[in-house]
């Protein structure tokens, strides 16, 4: 799992950041979080193939979350993309998302299927979930947690020896989870493997002031990406226009003893990210200030 972010920036671009916006690359397909104006461009910067992107999560609908999409729509339609895209957000993101994309004289030649997600919403895709919550900013708003499957435990090769398993194609199907018979025996994985290991978990709050619902979510997370719009001298502008300061974002890290911490949309105020991530270290060690095109490979726990 590779986080790629795109844009790290708030309200709107800056000459050093584009607006927020993060492409996670999982096996086959990108999921992207939050995609505002330029979003397009800043892909063909980055590792990321635009025409593998799956799914498109918006946190909300202030515009430097999601205006990116109509243009990126329409490139993925002139380089021939057949296959849909799938987009989710909070109330109001279909009837938005349809209203842009009727822009123009243009029609999309694949399908763009929107979905509005309720709060609590939880979507399986198989080998991984896409959980939201509702963050606290000024308009409805999600926070989303990715997280993967649980792999199965490791092969205990003594254990299947004793079982005299021969070495080959039954030890790969009970690696997979599926029992096999050997002399007239069944076996069943359990009996070879160890517990079941944990996936990885990524959470990306969007817009919001500190929230406990977000720390729950958060509750030992590999990643959390979290809004870091201003530093503390400003803490009450923060909280007016409902996000968080560094310390903030931190102390919601350090709560839910997350691995790493990642702080995006920064404003345009600030030239050197120096004085959040001082800030945000403070509380939390592990606090990292994002940048435009930043990738972070994610590693599994063990
Ligand atoms: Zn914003
Ligand atoms: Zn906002």
């Amino acid at each position: 799992m590779k986080i790629v972010f795109l844009g790290t920036g708030g309200t709107y671009p800056s000459k050093i950041r584009n607006v927020t916006s993060i492409a996670v690359q999982l096996p086959g397909e990108v999921v992207v979080f939050d995609c505002g104006e330029g979003t397009q461009r800043q892909l063909m910067h980055s590792s990321v193939s635009f025409m593998k992107i799956s799914r498109i999560f918006v946190s909300h609908l202030h515009a430097d979350h999601f205006l990116g999409i109509p243009g990126l729509v329409q490139s993925m339609s002139l380089n021939g993309r057949e296959d849909a895209l799938n987009i989710y957000g909070p109330e109001g993101t279909k009837s938005n998302v349809e209203a842009m994309l009727r822009l123009g004289y243009f029609k999309s030649g694949f399908e763009v299927v929107t979905q509005d997600l309720p709060p609590g919403a939880v979507l399986d895709f198989g080998a991984y979930s896409v959980r939201c919550i509702e963050a606290d900013h000024s308009i409805p708003s999600l926070a989303f947690c990715l997280e993967e499957r649980p792999r199965p435990g490791k092969f205990n090769l003594k254990k299947a020896k004793k079982l005299s398993i021969p070495e080959g194609p039954l030890f790969r199907r009970l690696q997979e989870g599926r029992p096999v018979t050997v002399g007239g025996r069944k076996v069943v994985p359990k009996q070879v493997l160890g517990r079941p290991r944990l996936g990885r978990k990524l959470v990306y709050t969007g817009d919001t002031k500190p929230s406990k619902e977000v720390v729950k979510l958060s509750k030992n997370a590999d990643v959390l990406i979290h809004d870091c719009t201003l530093d503390s001298s400003h803490g009450k502008l923060a909280s007016d226009f409902g996000h968080s300061t560094a310390a903030e974002a931190a102390g919601i890290a350090k709560a839910a003893r997350v691995r790493t911490l990642f702080l995006v949309h920064l404003s345009p105020r600030y030239e050197s990210h120096e004085v959040l991530e001082r800030e945000a270290r403070k509380v939390f060690r592990n606090s990292i200030v994002a940048q435009d095109l930043m990738e972070f490979v994610v590693r599994y726990r063990e």
